[in-house]
């Protein structure tokens, strides 16, 4: 075992109650991505109380954490601090209740940690707690990065764009983690691709509008979107490979107003979810074929319109860097720690750091679910039947998911920071 989590080991439960408190007060207190103001000046303040070297409001509001201890690798450890725009309806005892934002849209929305973002930030506390006090134990530079607005996909590269060369110093890997379902004190990995890349597209299409009774004097945008949408489905259907993954959701097609009037435009938003680089760009690239294709059939007057409502790229963990958080799991964990079955139809933008900047890195999961209950569903087979992230019952149970992200995070952390 390593002397850090020899030193977690020792902290016991004073450190875990500490914890659970600061944990009951990020999820009373959730704020929007790229506002988390609060909760980054919770965070710098006992970050420099720890003794770190810390940046406040590094894009936006990101919160970069410094600790030199002498010679050896960087290691930069990242957490994303944002919440999400819904009301929560877990009933938990500290559920945050009548929390309301104004969304960048200038909408009134409820605010939740339903993506789990609070215990994100509450295992780096604790990880940067036991690295400042067991400075002995291990040599290194340690890069704590709080992340905002991984939701909106912007934090990542917002914090990059101000982060250039010689600001702070330039990480040998990149790790981080989130909680999800799954029985809380496992942890699992994957090498490779472990997150899908996921896009949103707005695509409007022009007609020419005109009275509903005269359908001949104007070119119907309602029917070239209901074309649209029909044929968008054949891309995956149709066009890539069975053994691919991929998935694309027209979630949102808006035209009109009132049953007569036959209207000018139609507003189509679509995601999609790919798991490599090459079905990524054949997708971008057919979306693009068959809605100016459809414009063109329907005679319309002016090409569709393209823009990006955001990007998410591929999470690939790097492949020796992920053996070595293997192996440093499998000390730690024994069999509860194990590699994924397949990769997660989720995304992040985690990848963007390392990517940006050359760095390899590893991204893993925590299961967040309570060990009996999750031991039931699995007897029911009703694993799917468990509010996951972003449900608005989403609630990890605190005992022992936060022990056991804290340990994961040191565990991971040592591979590069201790001397054999
Ligand atoms: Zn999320
Ligand atoms: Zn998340």
């Amino acid at each position: 075992m390593s002397t850090l989590l020899q030193a977690l080991h020792h902290a016991g439960q004073p450190l875990l109650d500490r914890l659970e408190e600061i944990y009951k007060d990020f999820h009373r207190h959730p704020e929007l991505s790229m506002q988390e103001v609060r909760t980054a000046d919770i965070l710098a303040g006992k970050m420099r109380a720890l003794g770190y070297e810390v940046t406040t409001r590094v894009g936006v509001t990101g919160v970069v954490c410094v600790l030199r201890n002498g010679a050896g690798a960087t290691v930069m450890l990242r957490a994303d601090m944002d919440a999400l725009p819904m009301a929560e309806a877990t009933g938990l005892p500290y559920e945050a209740t009548g929390v309301t934002a104004t969304d960048s849209d200038g909408s009134t929305v409820g605010v939740a940690h339903s993506c789990g973002h609070d215990m994100h930030i509450t295992w780096m506390l604790g990880a940067a707690e036991i690295l400042a006090q067991q400075r002995d134990g291990w040599s290194g530079t340690v890069m704590i990065v709080f992340q905002p607005g991984e939701e909106t996909a912007e934090g990542a590269a917002a914090m990059v764009a101000d982060m250039p060369a010689g600001r702070f110093p330039k990480p040998d890997v990149i790790l981080g983690q989130h909680v999800m379902v799954g029985e809380a004190g496992t942890v699992n990995y994957r090498p490779g691709v472990t997150l899908s890349a996921g896009d949103s597209l707005k695509i409007r299409l022009f007609g020419r509008g005109g009275h509903g009774s005269m359908p001949n004097t104007t070119v119907d945008p309602v029917v070239m979107a209901a074309h649209t949408v029909v044929r968008l489905q054949t891309i995956v259907s149709r066009e890539v490979a069975p053994t691919e993954p991929a998935v694309l959701t027209i979630g949102s097609l808006q035209a009109g107003t009132k049953a007569n009037i036959i209207p000018d435009d139609a507003t189509i938003k679509l995601n999609m979810r790919t798991f490599s680089e090459g079905t990524r760009d054949y997708m971008l690239k057919s979306i693009r074929r068959i809605c100016c294709a459809e414009c063109e059939a329907s005679g319309a007057p002016r090409e569709p319109e393209f823009t990006t409502i955001n990007r998410y790229p591929l999470t690939e963990n790097d492949l020796k860097a992920t053996q070595q958080v293997a192996a440093a799991f499998q000390a730690e964990f024994g069999d509860k720690s194990y590699l994924a079955a397949r990769p997660a139809s989720a995304s992040e933008d985690f990848s963007v750091f390392g990517r940006t900047w050359g760095v390899p890195y590893v991204f893993w999961f925590v299961g967040g679910t309570d060990p009996e209950v999750y031991a039931s569903h699995v007897a029911n087979g009703t694993v799917s039947q468990i509010p996951s992230n972003h449900s608005p019952q989403f609630a990890p149970v605190i005992h022992p998911t936060l022990q056991t992200g804290l340990r994961s995070m040191l565990a991971a952390a040592s591979a590069w920071l201790v001397a054999a």
